[in-house]
């Protein structure tokens, strides 16, 4: 008979965050569609996550939990050098009429696979929900009724 040596578990809930970013392997694909370049500036990053590059929000997550299941779709996403406040996230929050007219920054109610972005890599293009880029809008995947 199989005896249960303990029902503790090893990590407490209490001790775990509840994740508000993409998944790794949307990161990954994140990377890999933007060739592991950043998206403003276009040279190639390394280092560390959140400290050397990152993520960018192009919509901004509302605060408290964003129900909008695009919130973390590659559409969304882009590589870019630095935080919040440093490197090329850092040009973005601190030149916001600029991020807004690239496409690095989009407004509340915008659907992001709909939005050119001017990607350093890859040119004037659309974000696709599924991961690849398009020169022309692409379907929209994700209903924007959902909000
Ligand atoms: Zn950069």
């Amino acid at each position: 008979m199989l005896r249960r040596t303990s029902l503790k578990r090893k990590t407490p809930l209490k001790s775990r965050r509840r994740s508000t970013g993409p998944d790794q392997h949307t990161v990954d694909t994140v990377l890999e569609r933007d060739q592991h370049s950043c998206g403003v500036c276009g040279y190639g990053l390394s280092g560390t996550r959140s400290v050397d590059w990152s993520i960018q929000h192009r919509r901004p997550r509302r605060q408290g939990g964003d129900p909008r299941p695009d919130v973390n779709l590659p559409s969304n996403l882009f590589a870019v050098h630095g935080d919040g406040t440093s490197g090329c996230h850092g040009r973005i929050e601190s030149h916001r009429a600029e991020a807004y007219s690239n496409g690095w920054l989009l407004h509340d109610g915008d659907v992001p696979s709909q939005e050119a972005i001017c990607h350093a890599v890859h040119g004037w293009c659309y974000l696709t929900d599924d991961g690849r880029i398009s020169y022309s809008p692409p379907p929209v995947l994700v209903g924007e009724e959902i909000r």
